[in-house]
Formats: C-alpha cells, structure tokens, sequence
C-alpha cells in the first residue's frame, strides 16, 4: 500500500519514518527544497514533556486582557476581516473551560510522555546527531505570587508520571551555573529532569535524509494544490504544482496530511473544517562566545513566555505568540523582547550582533490537542496541528497514526480522530 506524506515538517517526516517502519511504500511532498525549513526550522528547541498545560486554559482570558495594547505582550490579537480567524478564537475560549482545559491538559500529557519515549529509542537506535543535550528544562518564575503555585503544578506533572521538582532560587542556580549572573528577581523554580532539547531542523533533515537512503522518494519543491477525489469521494492523490511550473497528479492508496498550518486550505474544499489557526512565534540564534557564560539546560521563563535552548555552540532564544494570519515578516518589536531577555540574562554569553531572528507559524488548534487519526474522507488521514509542541510530540503523534493505518489500537490514551469528526 502506497503513501502519500504532505508536508516534510516535523510531522511529516517522523509520520513517514513509522509508516515505512510498519511497511508501507511511503513518498514525501514538499514545496521547500529540503525537510524542516517551515516551521520545524528554528523552533525553541525544547522536548518539553513537563509543560502540557495549553494556552487555552482558565487564566487565559484575564491575562490577553492585561496584554492587549502592548507592542511586547507576549501573546498578541491582530484582528483580520477571515471568518477563520474569529472562529478559532471563539472557540479558544471555549477550550478554556476549566473542565476541558484539564481534559486537554491529560491528553497531551499522555501524548507527550509516550512521545519522548519514541524519541529515545529513535536516537539511540539510529545514532541521530541534532545538538541534542538531556539535561532536562528548567521552568523560572520571576514573580513570587507564581512561585507560589510551583509545588502545586509540579504536583499534578508527577501525578501523570512526569518528574518535576521545586527548586529554590539556590537550587536553580545550582542546577544551572549560568543564571548566577542573572538571577536578579528570580523566585525559584520546577526542574523536569527527563525533559531534553535540540535543533528540531537538524532532527528532520537527518530522518528525510535516512528516509532517502531506505528507498523513500521526497518530492522537493513539490506544492500540493488540491486533493483529488475518486468514487466515492475517496481522496486518491494530490494535484501539484513543481518547481519548473509544470503541472501533475501524484497518486497513492491514501495521503496524509501533514501541512502545517496550510492543511486547513487545501481540506476545505473536501468539506473538512480543520480548527487549524497559525499562531505566529518568534526566535533568534546566536553563536555562544563563552562557553561556560551560556546556559546548558534548557531554560523556560514562565512569566515572560520565553525558552531559550542550548544547541551546539549556539543559544536559541524563541517566544511570543500572534494571531496575525500568514504573515512571516519578521516585526521588530516582536524580537524585541526576546533580544532584551537574553541581553539582560547572559550578556557575555553570546554574541548578539550576530543573531539571526526567524519567523514560523504553530499550525494551532484551539486547546493545542493535535489531530491524529482517520479524516471523514476515505483516503485521507491527519497528522497536525501541534501548536505550541509539535517537536515534544513529533515521535508519538506519527509512532501513533502508523498504529491507526496499520489497524493497530496505540498504547497511549489519547482521543484520536473517529471517522465523520472532522
Ligand atoms: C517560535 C516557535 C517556537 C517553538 N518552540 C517549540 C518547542 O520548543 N518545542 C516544541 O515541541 N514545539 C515548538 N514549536 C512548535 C513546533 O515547531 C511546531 O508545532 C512544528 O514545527 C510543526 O510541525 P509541522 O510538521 O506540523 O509543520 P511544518 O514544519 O510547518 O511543516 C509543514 C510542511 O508542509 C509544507 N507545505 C505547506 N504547504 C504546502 C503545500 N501547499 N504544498 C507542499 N508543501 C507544503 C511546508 O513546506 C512544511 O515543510 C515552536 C514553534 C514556534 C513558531
């Protein structure tokens, strides 16, 4: 059986590494000249198992209120005229619903605990080389009134089987030598030991690159344009669109839709209403100029939303969060505040001038729960919408669908899709 892979992001390529694995004949689209160079290019980096909180939840509200008006808020409306972009934020409310933000939390708790296990196992049995360090995530509150909530969350993670634990601002110090000349207000904070970091780009472009070598042909510079249906409305491949302009019908016993934040164009006109918005977010990466001067264990600062990772001889620093469309451009004061947190915490750590700033869209549903699982339309499946965390939960989301595909019941307790939910 034959498989068509849209999309050679994150979710694409680790979608169509189990599929090969649990033997299907699998090909990969893209319309970029290589994997990972959309959203999975320049992400925070961090497998963060232990924050499977959403952003939909019942503080929500309140704080967008507290932000709204601010150029540097941390997460920011820009309202469009599309009915889509409205649709997604009423219904982000609804997600924040203490009752279904818990249920969302649950899930991805599941999911993403299930996942790092698979990546694990995936590293060590392919010897995948991606910057990665397993010194785990360290969250950092700045305001005692948060502090006060630590033991509490750290609590209800190792009550899903994640490690957390509460560290005092000395303890935080310890854990990472490199805060000591910043800690300023620090409060304190929860370290999650099994959590890790990594250059997610580095991670997909090997995995294609093995896809490769194993016989699995990549289609670059490919742009899916539709889906093309059969009897039944069965989907039967993809009209695409290459590079030299030319036109052509891939075909294949079943695709999977793996398009990022792009997915919910190309299902529309099958009558699929994919609650896919893109949440835009921002990051830059700068060379480490003093080893020792730059933080090793991956950092997440809880008041300001910010994370900030280690990769190589170089410093990831990404954060914020917009609804402004499709827009990519790169907007000053949006880098602004990522710019100012790590010139105000390592400041001789890297080396700033040389920083390189990038742009990517979280192809985001409203309680950041993905959807896996069968489409309402034979022949399609999907694997999207990871929001916030499609690196954390790449290896599972994709190890899961393979089991879906191949009839299989997956071990972890997630609601995958049933035919007819979307
Ligand atoms: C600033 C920022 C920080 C983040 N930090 C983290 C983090 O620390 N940890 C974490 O777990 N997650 C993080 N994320 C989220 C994570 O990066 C995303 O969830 C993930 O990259 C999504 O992967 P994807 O494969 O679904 O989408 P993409 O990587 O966008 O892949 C979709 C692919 O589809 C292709 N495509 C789109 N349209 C078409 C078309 N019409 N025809 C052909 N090809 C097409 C694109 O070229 C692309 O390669 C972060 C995201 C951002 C923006």
């Amino acid at each position: 059986m034959h498989v068509m892979v849209l999309g050679a992001g994150l979710s694409g390529v680790t979608t169509a590494w189990y599929l090969t694995r649990a033997g299907f004949q699998v090909s990969l689209v893209d319309r970029q000249p290589g994997a990972g160079l959309e959203t999975s290019f320049a992400n925070g980096g961090q497998i963060s198992i232990s924050h499977p909180e959403p952003w939909a939840n019942p503080g929500a509200p309140a704080q967008v209120l507290r932000w709204l008006g601010r150029a540097d808020a941390p997460l920011k409306f820009r309202p469009h005229r599309a009915l889509a972009q409205w649709t997604w934020g009423l219904r982000f409310l609804l997600e924040c619903l203490p009752a279904r933000a818990h249920r969302n939390t649950v899930a991805i708790a599941a999911l993403a605990l299930a996942s790092g296990q698979r990546l694990r196992a995936l590293r060590a049995e392919l010897g995948l080389e991606y910057d990665q360090l397993e010194r785990g995530i360290l969250h950092l509150f700045y305001s005692r009134g948060e502090f006060a909530k630590a033991p509490a969350r750290a609590a209800q993670l190792r009550a899903f089987g994640i490690a957390a634990e509460v560290l005092d601002r000395d303890a935080c110090l310890e854990r990472e030598p490199a805060l000591a000349t910043c800690a300023g207000s620090l409060a304190g904070g929860i370290f999650a030991q099994g959590d890790e970091s990594g250059d997610a780009h580095k991670f997909t472009r090997a995995l294609a690159h093995r896809l490769e070598e194993g016989g699995v042909v990549l289609h670059r510079e490919t742009e899916v344009s539709a889906l093309e249906t059969g009897s039944g409305g069965r989907v039967v491949g993809a009209r695409v669109r290459r590079a030299d302009g030319s036109v052509d019908s891939l075909r294949a016993d079943a695709c999977v839709l793996c398009l990022g934040s792009h997915g919910p164009r190309l299902a529309a006109p099958l009558g699929l209403r994919l609650p896919i918005y893109p949440v835009k977010g921002y990051s830059i990466t700068a060379p480490v100029l003093e080893p020792a001067l730059a933080p090793y264990v991956s950092l997440t600062d809880e008041s300001r939303r910010i994370v900030c990772s280690r990769l190589g001889d170089r410093l990831r620093v990404a954060g914020t969060a917009e609804l402004d469309g499709f827009d990519t451009t790169i907007r000053a004061a949006r880098i602004a505040p990522i710019m100012a947190w790590v010139q105000a915490r390592f400041p001789h750590a890297i080396d700033l001038e040389r920083a390189e700033p990038w742009a990517g869209l979280r192809p985001a549903t409203p309680g950041n729960v993905p959807l896996i699982g069968r489409s309402a339309r034979p022949g399609l499946w999907l694997n999207t919408g990871h929001g916030t965390l499609g690196w954390t939960l790449a290896c599972g989301s994709a190890a899961a669908l393979a089991d879906l595909m191949s009839g299989r019941r997956p071990e972890v307790a997630f609601p995958f899709l049933a035919a007819a939910e979307v």
